[in-house]
């Protein structure tokens, strides 16, 4: 099969490699479609993770063999599986912190070497406590790009159901790239008056159809200050973090009311350092949280968020390339410009 291998130094060659073999308990997967997400690109740019790795885990496809004892599932379904299962048994676990539990942190799915999601190539190999837990089947009419966005919602449903907005709430979104676009519906959905930030144009103006009222270029206005003005001096209840740039919690913090809640999303770096006062969180009371990953137990409301069409997430593919441009795809979705958004892989397609 082919397969986009990371070969180390920033690079992701097409190269053929062997179909995985499955064990028992578990499936192989035909992917149809896998989304390119930010973490994999900062993989692959960073080269963070020794190669050769073929990576990709926003996957969608139809089950093509069963190992012995599945019966959950039969070749010919059309599923979307989860790269991450957490064990529900540790310290973690119990807390319901499961990205922070050991077997969650296992990938569970591989096309080959270490592995690494795998949805970057024509088959994977879904392991067996993946195949218990992670797998869901897509309904009909519901499309493999559409399916593949599971994933990455629940992410985000997760973040919204720690901070666990009030419908009223006004909430600022900085960035409205795929996964600020999903805030946005999410807020808008629980009843939050959504404000954005986005340097795009085009982004900007399909977050405004998706549930912002107000989309601002950050660079151009004074965002707590428009948070202020909206708010009768206080600023906004909830602000995401949903894009890492330089500046973006400091503007988060003062964009913020007293009590109000800070949610970094999209601060992952292990070398960003964020620089605040004692005060703006002491004496102003205000909760700053993280948070990282998807949670199983909002996996089912996840699909279905999805599988409903209510919330549009098709909206969100700007591209769909073949296995041989990723190295294209991964330059659109690490520099964003003109309408380039979501872009999907379809590993069926070769070129
Ligand atoms: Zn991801
Ligand atoms: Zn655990």
């Amino acid at each position: 099969m082919h397969a986009a291998v990371y070969t180390g130094n920033g690079r992701i060659e097409v190269q053929r490699v062997p179909v995985p073999v499955i064990g028992s308990g578990e499936l192989l997967v035909r992917v149809e479609a896998c989304g390119i997400c930010h973490t994999d690109i900062k993989k692959v740019e960073h080269n963070l993770l020794p190669p050769p790795r073929i990576y990709g885990h926003e996957t969608a496809g139809v089950v093509v063999a069963c190992g012995d004892g599945v019966t959950k599932f039969k070749p010919g379904d059309r599923v979307v599986a989860f790269h991450h299962i957490p064990c529900r048994n540790c310290f973690y676990c119990e807390r319901k912190l499961y990205a922070q539990c050991d077997v969650y942190k296992k990938v569970g799915i591989t096309a080959g070497f270490e592995p690494a999601g795998g949805g970057f190539a024509q088959y994977i190999r879904v392991m067996d406590w993946i195949v218990r837990d992670g797998v869901e089947i897509i309904p009909d009419g519901v499309s493999f790009e559409a399916a593949s966005f599971v994933e990455p919602v629940n992410t985000c449903v997760k973040a919204v159901d720690q901070v666990k907005p009030r419908p009223g709430d006004v909430a600022l979104v900085q960035g409205q790239g795929p996964i600020g676009l999903i805030f946005t519906m999410l807020l808008k959905r629980l009843g939050c008056t959504v404000v954005a930030t986005e340097t795009m144009p085009a982004r900007q103006a399909l977050s405004l159809k998706l549930g912002s009222t107000e989309t601002h270029d950050p660079r151009k206005i004074n965002i707590p200050s428009r948070m202020k003005e909206l708010t009768c001096g206080r600023g906004a209840d909830l602000v995401i973090g949903a894009v890492s740039a330089t500046g973006v919690v400091d503007e988060a913090v003062r964009a913020t009311r007293p009590g109000g809640t800070i949610l970094l999303f999209a601060q992952t770096s292990d070398t960003e350092r964020i620089e605040l006062s004692g005060a703006d969180i002491c004496k102003h009371e205000r909760t700053l949280a993280g948070c990282y990953s998807a949670s199983i137990d909002l996996q089912a409301e996840s699909a279905r968020l999805v599988f409903s069409g209510e919330l549009p997430v098709e909206e969100l593919v700007s591209h769909r390339l073949p296995l041989g441009e990723i190295q294209r795809g991964i330059e659109i979705a690490l520099r964003p410009a003109g309408h380039s958004l979501k872009v999907m892989v379809q590993p069926q397609r070769i070129a």
